[in-house]
């Protein structure tokens, strides 16, 4: 199980250390250490068998300087405020990075899903967001889809906001289904935008992106979205895995027979024609480019030193801990840091607001266009200022994004 507080503290210490080199004044940085709002809430479910069972739930806005707050809901047994509070602070970098109108937030309720029915989650999806009104709303904050929920769980939050102001409110969640004023294209965003940063670093690194053995952990909305779009693009998916291990083939997996296998089911594991590989095997397997696309804390100073990929794209929050990172950089692999690689979800879900607050829907092809856009002029950013600076990409995104958002700080000073 990932440590919340190791999260916390990374969260921290890469603030400090980047705050240190943009010589960010005193005040400001203590201002920017915390988040401005923390919420915690009881959650009662009556249970199927009658019984009722009280869930935590949270939300965090850790900064809303440039605009509302922005951020996903998950729910997962190891959601906790200090998880929250960590995932939230990235959120406030990853939208100034992405040049979007948003702070940060993220939230969750601590539960397992997979042991709920969809009535329980109904009706816990319901009192969570009942219990956070007061904090959420499209000028306030805007959740989003996170680990474990999707669209239906917008949906519901879209609803119980909407009966409970009278009117219906789309803008006040993203990631809803498309009838409700959701946007084209953003189930699909994040492993999008993850394919899109593969094919950058292929750019700068290989030139040539046909053959690039790929690795991917995690087939949920990211992992499988991001196989498949790499596989269209001539790689060569060698290895995906997931909860309960992986599969692997080293002249590459049989994506539309993936995707097949995912939903008959469910697992990846006993796909034909395939090797059965650990999650730990997967990052030490001889190929060119790994994905974690996961959860928190996968690459560790216990496996960075067996990774043999030149290349990974953090397609989870946090995936990789800053001891790993260092010595992902000694050993010159090229890492495109998750504020960066997995921006393509929120991105989306910034279309999807400014959509539904004009009442006006764009197309899927304008949707895709405009996110590769952002993607790839934010990418030339950050590698730009890698290379100038001589620092690695996560630094580099952090910079950008912590500046922006000190800058404005400073600019509005503090109140009263
Ligand atoms: N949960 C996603 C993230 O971590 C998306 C957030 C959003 O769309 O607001 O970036």
């Amino acid at each position: 199980m990932v440590n919340n507080d190791i999260l916390y503290e990374t969260a921290l210490r890469q603030f400090d250390a980047v705050a240190e080199i943009l010589h960010i004044e005193d005040g400001i940085r203590e201002r920017m250490r915390y988040p401005k709002r923390s919420l915690i809430v009881s959650v009662p479910v009556k249970m199927d068998n009658g019984k009722i069972k009280v869930f935590k739930g949270y939300r965090v806005q850790h900064d809303i300087t440039l605009g509302p707050s922005k951020g996903g809901i998950r729910y997962h047994p190891n959601v906790d405020l200090k998880e929250v509070s960590a995932l939230a602070m990235l959120m406030t970098w990853k939208c100034a990075l992405m040049g979007m109108p948003y702070g940060g937030a993220k939230g969750g309720v601590e539960c397992n899903p997979e042991e709920m029915s969809q009535d329980e989650l109904e009706r816990m999806t319901r009192r969570y967001t009942t219990e956070i009104v007061q904090v959420i709303g499209p000028d306030k904050d805007i959740p989003a889809p996170d680990l474990s929920t999707n669209t239906q769980t917008m949906a519901w939050m879209m609803d119980t906001y909407s009966m409970q102001q009278g009117n219906t409110v789309p803008g006040v969640v993203t990631g809803k289904p498309l009838l409700l004023g959701g946007s084209r294209g953003r189930a699909e965003g994040t492993g999008r935008g993850v394919a899109y940063m593969v094919m950058e670093a292929a750019r700068v690194l290989y030139k040539d992106l046909r053959g690039l053995r790929v690795a991917i952990q995690g087939v949920g909305n990211v992992g499988s979205v991001a196989a498949k779009l790499l596989n269209d693009q001539g790689c060569n998916i060698v290895a995906v895995s997931d909860v309960s291990g992986g599969v692997y083939n080293s002249k590459g997996l049989l994506i539309p027979y993936l995707l097949h296998h995912l939903r008959e089911s469910k697992h990846v594991a006993g796909m034909r024609d395939t090797d059965p590989i650990t999650n730990e095997e997967l990052f030490e397997l001889d190929c060119d480019v790994i994905i974690p696309a996961a959860i928190e804390g996968q690459i560790t100073e216990k496996n960075a030193d067996k990774i043999k990929a030149k290349v990974i794209v953090e397609g989870a929050n946090g995936p990789t801990t800053p001891e790993a990172d260092k010595i992902l950089q000694d050993n010159k692999v090229f890492l495109v840091p998750d504020i960066l690689a997995n921006a393509g979800g929120v991105t989306v879900s910034y279309f999807e607001w400014v959509q539904d607050i004009q009442y006006y829907f764009w197309s899927e092809e304008d949707i895709q266009r405009k996110l590769r856009g952002v993607m790839v002029d934010t990418f030339n950013k950050v590698y730009a200022l890698s290379n100038k600076r001589g620092i690695d990409m996560r630094t580099a995104g952090l910079m950008l994004g912590i500046g922006c958002v000190a800058e404005a700080k400073k600019m509005r000073g503090l109140y009263p």
